[in-house]
């Protein structure tokens, strides 16, 4: 029995379909048959080949060990139905999302319980086959969340956009029930931030974008404000909406602009979380970061106990999902060129 996959063969050059035997699961592993496959902008960096350091430098995927060809997506919920013979009791038929960001299971990370910065990651759709396919293998079931009902194409994107962006507010800690969050950045993540800071009880979300389809889409989702990035004054605005400056900022973008601003807008004893991989480098006069003081902290995607906590707000209907447009999988090249182009509001979904 044979399976579509569509992979990136070559950095730039649309994604192949390819024709692959179904994997049969071994050890622990299950297989999961694709219901949704989300698209993410770090797949653009897959596609792409590396990330942009700034100043002419670039960090390319082959130093991060990352081999073609590769089946991206990182978004996955799909319907189990195979387990390998020591996977323990596993439900075939339960439809789940897939935490795809998976360690080695030995290094202090792991065992930490933070497989998200593991030393020698496994994640699926960046390291191993992910979703753009009719199948997966998953090497655990434990990495399976039951969505108990949830649409799995809305879903699929809390795997990835998901539990970054809750992730990142959780690292602001007990400060979003006393201030409002500046969100920069108002695409999928961006939209999936008001949702959070909600369900949380926060006090809600200050949107920055350049994009004023995006401002809108913010607004209507529930944010305070929306904010022109490229305003001249925008450092201002944002210090006045929240009030005397920010105390916690998340850039969704991660550019030399947005985090410049970010740091900008803060106010003494500010929290700037960067969760964006846009690109570039800033200089940044040392002595600020004591004086003022500033708090600077990078997150990278999330945790598997952080996925079931959010999957838990959603199934409580506490969070409700992110805009998303779904698309059959062999629109993929479409949906990536739309990405790069910045034309997508909320999330793509593929459907194989
Ligand atoms: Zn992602
Ligand atoms: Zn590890």
């Amino acid at each position: 029995m044979q399976m579509r996959c569509f992979c990136v063969t070559r950095h730039g050059q649309p994604l192949e379909l390819m024709h692959e035997e179904i994997p049969q699961p071994r050890g622990t592993e299950v297989l999961v048959r694709v219901k949704a496959a989300g698209l993410c902008h770090s797949d653009l960096h897959l596609w792409e080949g590396y990330y942009d350091l700034g100043g002419g430098k670039k960090l390319s995927l082959a130093d991060r060990g990352i081999k073609l060809p590769l089946t991206p997506s990182h978004e996955i919920c799909g319907e189990v139905v195979a387990a390998g013979p020591d996977a323990g009791p596993v439900q075939t038929g339960m439809v789940a999302v897939v935490h795809p960001w998976i360690g080695c299971g030995q290094c202090a990370a792991c065992l930490r319980g933070e497989e998200n910065i593991c030393v020698k990651p496994q994640s699926l759709g960046v390291m191993r086959a992910g979703g753009f396919a009719d199948y997966v293998i998953v090497p655990h079931p434990r990495y399976l969340v039951d969505l108990g009902g949830l649409d799995p194409v809305k879903a699929a994107p809390l795997a990835c956009a998901g539990v970054t962006t809750y992730s990142a507010i959780r690292k602001f800690g007990g400060r979003i029930h006393e201030t409002p969050v500046v969100v920069i950045g108002a695409g999928g993540l961006g939209l999936m931030a008001i949702e959070v800071l909600k369900a949380l009880g926060g006090k809600g979300a200050i949107v920055v974008d350049v994009d004023a389809g995006k401002r809108e889409a913010a607004l209507k989702e529930g944010a305070l404000a929306a904010i022109d990035a490229r305003a001249p004054d925008a450092a201002t605005q944002i210090a006045q909406a929240v009030g005397g400056g920010a105390r916690a900022v998340l850039d969704l973008v991660g550019a030399t602009s947005t985090v410049t601003l970010a740091l900008d807008s803060s106010a003494r004893g500010g929290h700037v979380v960067i969760v964006g991989l846009m690109g570039g480098d800033i200089t940044l006069a040392l002595p600020i970061i004591p004086m003022r003081p500033l708090r600077i902290e990078g997150s990278y995607v999330g945790t598997l106990p952080e996925l079931r906590e959010l999957v838990a707000l959603m199934r409580d209907g506490k969070v409700r999902p992110a805009p998303v447009t779904s698309r059959p999988l062999t629109e993929v090249n479409a949906a990536l060129l739309a990405l790069q182009e910045g034309k997508v509001v909320g999330r793509q979904v593929l459907i194989p």
